[in-house]
């Protein structure tokens, strides 16, 4: 009994302090890399599923490391957000998506990209500057509100009345909001009416699979009865949506016979750097 005892307070003691220090080191990497230029920003087509074109870009943010590679923000963004990091590393990215976008509008036209949709954290919601910052990201790139969707998850918006009352302005500036990973959460339908947004993202977890036939798994009957109930309600509260995740064809028919519109996945397209949506959009505009 002693010798758990002391066992159990090695693992007590480890999982307390570990993260600390991890977010202490990653934290200072974060900084130094931020201040030498090593993050990217990646586009991935959001696209038009029945005539095939680019609609609009969301922006994802990459880590280019000087030894590790291309670092996926799945291993950094938890520390960002932790570390408070998220906030000037947000901003980098919208700021470069913005200037990126508006350079894209200036030579293939309006019409070629409607929109552009950078990730927005709690953190930077939260940041008393966060308003300000996207007025200057704007002016500063030439670009109209209403090219610019911010992504947003439950959880970000979920924070009381302060954030709210920032989403309400930056609704007012013209600036679209897009409920990102929806579906996973817990209130998704009272928090759409709280909060003005225009667009809901249909989870990937609810695509997975969704292309089996209805009798062949109960799985995918249940993702299509979410995948159908999440087109109606977004009818019903005038909403625009975006199915993510699409990894093949199937899943892309499935989708349509349900009624979406809008895509996004490996199966359209990658993110890719700015050069390669150069080049797609050149594509686009001369076939
Ligand atoms: P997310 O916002 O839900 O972004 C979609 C993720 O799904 C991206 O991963 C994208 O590459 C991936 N994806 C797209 N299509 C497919 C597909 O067909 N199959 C599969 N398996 N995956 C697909 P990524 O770029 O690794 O980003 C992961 C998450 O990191 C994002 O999820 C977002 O929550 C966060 N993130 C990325 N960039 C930023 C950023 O600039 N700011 C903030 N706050 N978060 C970011
Ligand atoms: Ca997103
Ligand atoms: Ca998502
Ligand atoms: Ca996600």
């Amino acid at each position: 009994a002693k010798q758990r005892g002391k066992a159990n307070w090695v693992r007590y003691h480890d999982g307390m302090e570990q993260p600390v220090f991890a977010h202490a080191r990653i934290g200072g990497e974060l900084r130094r890399a931020l201040d030498a230029d090593e993050f990217r920003v990646y586009y991935q087509p959001i696209m038009d599923l029945a005539r095939g074109r680019v609609i609009g870009v969301e922006a994802l943010v990459r880590w280019q490391h000087p030894t590790r590679g291309l670092v996926s923000p799945a291993e950094f963004i938890p520390a960002a957000e932790g570390t408070g990091l998220i906030v000037p590393l947000g901003r980098f990215v919208l700021r470069e998506s913005c200037r990126q976008a508006a350079a894209w509008l200036a030579e293939f036209g309006p019409d070629a990209l409607q929109k552009v949709a950078p990730n927005v954290s709690v953190r930077q919601l939260h940041d008393p500057d966060f308003r300000t910052d996207v007025r200057a990201a704007l002016a500063d790139a030439g670009l109209s509100a209403d090219r610019v969707v911010l992504e947003l998850t439950e959880s970000a918006v979920l924070r009381g009345p302060q954030v709210l009352q920032t989403l309400h302005e930056l609704h007012g500036m013209g600036i679209r909001l897009a409920l990102d990973d929806f579906g996973t959460g817990e209130s998704s339908l009272s928090l759409l009416r709280a909060f003005p947004a225009s667009i809901v993202k249909l989870d990937k977890s609810f695509v997975d699979g969704i292309e089996l036939d209805e009798e062949g798994t109960p799985e995918a009957a249940a993702r299509q009865a979410v995948a159908r109930a999440v087109i109606q309600m977004a009818r019903a509260l005038d909403l625009d949506t975006v199915a993510e995740g699409i990894e093949n064809q199937e899943q892309a028919d499935r989708l349509l016979g349900l009624g979406y519109t809008l895509g996004q996945g490996f199966h359209l397209a990658r993110p890719m750097p700015a050069g390669d949506l150069t080049r797609l959009l050149a594509e686009q505009r001369d076939r």
